[in-house]
């Protein structure tokens, strides 16, 4: 049924933007979770990973 497939594509999507936020905040070093955002120098938000020490924004 056309309907029912849509459902599960509606799902799989749903799965997939929650991912995408979650590795938002993984550190692109060492992939460590513990990541904290800071205010940069000009107004903006940076990430800082409390493992590696690694920033990024
Ligand atoms: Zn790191």
């Amino acid at each position: 049924m056309p309907g029912s497939i849509r459902g599960e594509v509606g799902d799989l999507f749903a799965t997939a933007v929650r991912r995408k936020k979650s590795t938002l905040l993984n550190c692109p070093s060492c992939g460590s979770l513990q990541v904290a955002q800071v205010l940069g120098d000009n107004g903006g938000i940076s990430y800082v990973c409390t493992t590696c020490g690694h920033s990024w924004s």
